[in-house]
């Protein structure tokens, strides 16, 4: 046996689990194959168990979750996490001289260090805890963006970003006389380097853009965006909220200076998510909401400000949910973050591959650079009504505008059917949909 620290803490492995891929972690949940990655490959199977939704039946039928662009299901490790804190340990954090306020505090601070470690940031001072990708970046918007962003200054965003990531930047615009900018994309969904390159001005004074579209699946290039951006010395935020559970995130290497995320897209709860901000910038910033937790001396004249994070955490946090957000993070590591991506990369492939047969059927998003999302609109036949039909078989996807309007309007359109994958999801899934989508479809 070695002993060997991980980020989720000490776990001791045997030395030949992992010996001959060194570059990840032990597992638990890889089997001995001769695959095209290798001699490992996930057991998805294994992992299906850890899930106890995934073993109910809808309308009759076992249930395929391709809705996980959405939300995602919970593993048994985050909902006794929640539990163990509310029937264990419950207590306020930070300031209770009592046994289980020092045990709640090292749980609530624990996960910020296991947040921090996998995204690779510097330092907990940057790892604020929030609601989620919507509340970060009205944050951002209103302090950040506040303070730097004048009349007839530019904002620079792309056309296919979240509503969440369009409106704070709007309500902002219309504040102060600014302008939005709007990167084009080509008909397969990838970014038009040249045009952002056009946008690029003097006037910019932010580039918001996410960093996997949850319309196209595309992932952009943002690490070249960053650093066009900050060749003339402009900040980024990276909207993060599906890159999160599907591609390893290093925001150092990126340079990113703000990235968002939601836990409950990384299979973590609802109602807690992070902002990361670079600590020079957090430093300078203003705080947002205003109360307890984020101040270190107040009288009725003045008020000092806390330190970092918590100056940005005003109020009593969601302690249980930062505790499963980390929970996830150390499950989603205990398999390997570079496992899921090829898991879900070639399921991707297989299922465009699938669903390109169907005659009728219009693939929207189709950059070969893509994961996860699969966006589809059949001929003759309502988004609302395929995904009601694909219902009655169990499988559960979107329909509708998926929050992102302007970009489907880019298509030419208002609604669309997306299933979208997430680490449990297995070929005999793409398959139901393939053929329940194929029944469906008119030629
Ligand atoms: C889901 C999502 C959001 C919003 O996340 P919330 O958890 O609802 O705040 C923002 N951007 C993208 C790309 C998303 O997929």
């Amino acid at each position: 046996m070695i002993t060997t620290n991980y980020n989720e803490g000490t776990i001791k492995l045997k030395s030949n689990d992992y010996y001959f891929l060194p570059e990840y972690r032990s597992s638990k949940y890889t089997k001995k194959i001769n695959g095209p990655y290798g001699n490992q490959e996930l057991d998805i199977n294994l992992i299906r168990k850890d899930f106890p939704i995934l073993q109910k039946r809808v309308n009759g039928k076992p249930l395929v979750w391709l809705d996980n662009s959405a939300t995602t299901q919970k593993p048994n490790c985050v909902i006794k996490a929640i539990d163990n804190y509310y029937s264990e340990y419950n207590s306020n954090i930070h300031r209770g001289a009592h046994t289980l306020a020092k045990i709640a505090t090292e749980a609530y601070e624990g996960a910020r260090e296991k947040i921090r470690s996998f995204i690779n940031a510097d330092s907990c001072e940057e790892i604020i805890f929030v609601r989620g990708t919507t509340e970060a970046i009205n944050l951002v918007a209103e302090t950040f963006g506040d303070d730097k962003i004048q009349k007839e200054d530019e904002i620079i965003i792309s056309v296919m970003e979240h509503h969440s990531n369009i409106v704070p930047w709007q309500k902002l615009a219309q504040k102060k006389g600014a302008i939005i900018k709007v990167v084009p994309i080509d008909d397969c969904g990838e970014i038009i380097m040249e045009e952002y390159a056009k946008l690029l001005t003097s006037r910019t004074k932010i580039v918001a853009i996410t960093h996997l579209s949850n319309v196209l699946g595309t992932i952009n290039p943002i690490k070249k965006m960053i650093e066009m951006a900050h060749h003339i010395d402009v900040p980024v935020l990276i909207d993060g909220a599906q890159s999160i559970p599907h591609i390893g995130v290093n925001v150092k290497e990126l340079d990113a200076d703000f990235f968002v995320f939601s836990g409950h897209k990384i299979y973590a709860p609802t109602g807690i998510g992070v902002l990361y901000g670079k600590k020079a910038i957090l430093e300078e910033m203003t705080p947002w909401q205003r109360g307890g937790g984020m101040i270190k001396d107040v009288n009725f004249e003045t008020t000092t400000y806390n330190d970092l994070p918590y100056k940005f955490e005003a109020g009593t946090g969601n302690i249980a949910d930062a505790i499963g957000l980390g929970e996830a993070i150390a499950y989603i590591n205990n398999i390997g973050i570079e496992r899921v991506q090829l898991h879900e990369k070639k399921l991707t492939s297989y299922a465009m591959d699938q669903l390109s047969q169907i005659p009728s059927i219009r693939l929207i998003g189709t950059s070969s650079n893509k994961s996860s999302v699969l966006s589809y609109i059949l001929e003759g036949v309502t988004p609302e009504d395929v995904a009601k039909f694909l219902n009655n078989d169990g499988i559960a996807v979107r329909a509708g505008h998926h929050c992102a309007q302007p970009v489907l309007k880019r298509y030419g359109l208002n609604s669309a059917v997306r299933a979208s994958i997430g680490i449990y999801n297995t070929i005999e899934e793409i398959n139901a949909l393939v053929g329940s989508t194929l029944k469906i479809a008119r030629y």
